[in-house]
């Protein structure tokens, strides 16, 4: 069936209040914004006390997976495996920080949460973690049990069977503004984590610069997939609701914030990604592969211009602390 046949239907839907506060008035319209994979205008709402920013009304729970089909979304074309070595290079520079940080500490029992292919579990894995991954699309995970070989539990975080504190170290690596129950996770994160154990999150910042400069046509934007949007501000407020305190939050976080800047600049002024905002290109249609292909000057300098205007705003945003992604440390207050 057509998944825009689905998202017509008004039940589907649901209407959601701020996580962190009880407030009884209605969160105030913040945004609109689109999709530039799927068809519709989305809302943005800001909640009036804590100023949390989230996607109401939201896709019901049980039909969040539509968002999740397309295998282009895991950067692997999923039946074949010849892109491992290519991607377990990529994960290694995209989490190069959190690497550091781990490199010479003694080995534990680690959950990654939304874990997809599972490359950022076998880092672990290889300087000796027992590792488990969990995940809510099943292709992702067929992959990382066969071709890394890695223990992976199908389904919703709150639903997984782990026992009680025996996890010394959870994560959650561009997944916490995807979840549906933010709050009720995190209790799940605090019981199944060890009393020392530490969780880390690393989420699209909200307050960073690339989001003031770009609007509504900041990558980030990703409604649908992406729920919430939170801030080092609002992050520490829900971590804090759940028990949680902050170590740490770190803004270098290069080779994600280098792609979030470039792909906002081409959804902001390549005609091709206004265009498809309104008509829904999704991202693995071979008419955006066949533009590429084909060699044009405007392109090439196009693409030269968007790389300087990226790396002067990523300093812009590092030295300012308004990075586009950030990796946040906590553990149990
Ligand atoms: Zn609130």
């Amino acid at each position: 069936m057509n998944l825009d046949n689905i998202f017509a239907k008004k039940e589907i839907w649901e209407e959601i209040e701020c996580p962190i506060c009880d407030v009884q008035e209605k969160p105030s319209h913040y945004r609109d914004i689109s999709s530039w994979e799927y068809k519709g205008v989305y809302k943005l709402s800001r909640c009036t006390k804590c100023g949390l920013i989230f996607q109401t009304p939201r896709i019901k729970n049980q039909y969040a997976c539509l968002y999740y089909q397309s295998e282009k979304y895991w950067g692997v074309t999923l039946p074949h495996f010849s892109r491992r070595q290519v991607e377990t290079k990529n994960n290694f520079q995209r989490y190069k920080q959190v690497y550091k940080r781990y490199q010479e500490r003694k080995p534990g029992r680690m959950l990654d949460v939304g874990c997809g292919t599972g490359e950022f579990l076998d880092w672990f894995k290889c300087k000796g973690w027992e590792t488990v991954g969990t995940d809510i699309s099943l292709k992702p995970l067929v992959y990382a049990k066969k071709t890394l070989g890695l223990e992976v539990i199908h389904g919703d975080l709150l639903e997984i069977d782990q026992r009680k504190k025996t996890f010394d170290l959870v994560s959650t690596m561009h997944v916490f503004e995807h979840l549906y129950e933010p709050r009720k996770s995190l209790k799940k994160i605090s019981t199944i984590l060890k009393d020392s154990g530490e969780l880390i999150i690393t989420i699209p910042n909200h307050e960073s610069l690339g989001r003031i400069l770009f609007g509504a046509s900041w990558f980030q934007y990703q409604p649908g997939r992406h729920i919430f949007y939170y801030t080092p501000d609002t992050i520490k407020r829900m971590l804090s609701l759940c028990g949680f305190e902050v170590v740490d939050v770190d803004y270098w976080t290069k080779k994600d914030s280098l792609y979030s800047i470039y792909q906002s600049i081409r959804y902001t002024f390549s005609p091709k990604f206004r265009k498809s905002s309104e008509g829904g290109i999704a991202s693995g249609d071979p008419k955006l592969a066949r533009v590429k292909r084909e060699f044009s000057l405007t392109y090439e300098v196009s693409k030269g211009v968007a790389s300087i205007i990226t790396a002067l705003i990523f300093v812009t945003e590092y030295f300012f602390g308004l990075s586009e992604v950030i990796t946040v440390y906590a553990k149990k207050a």
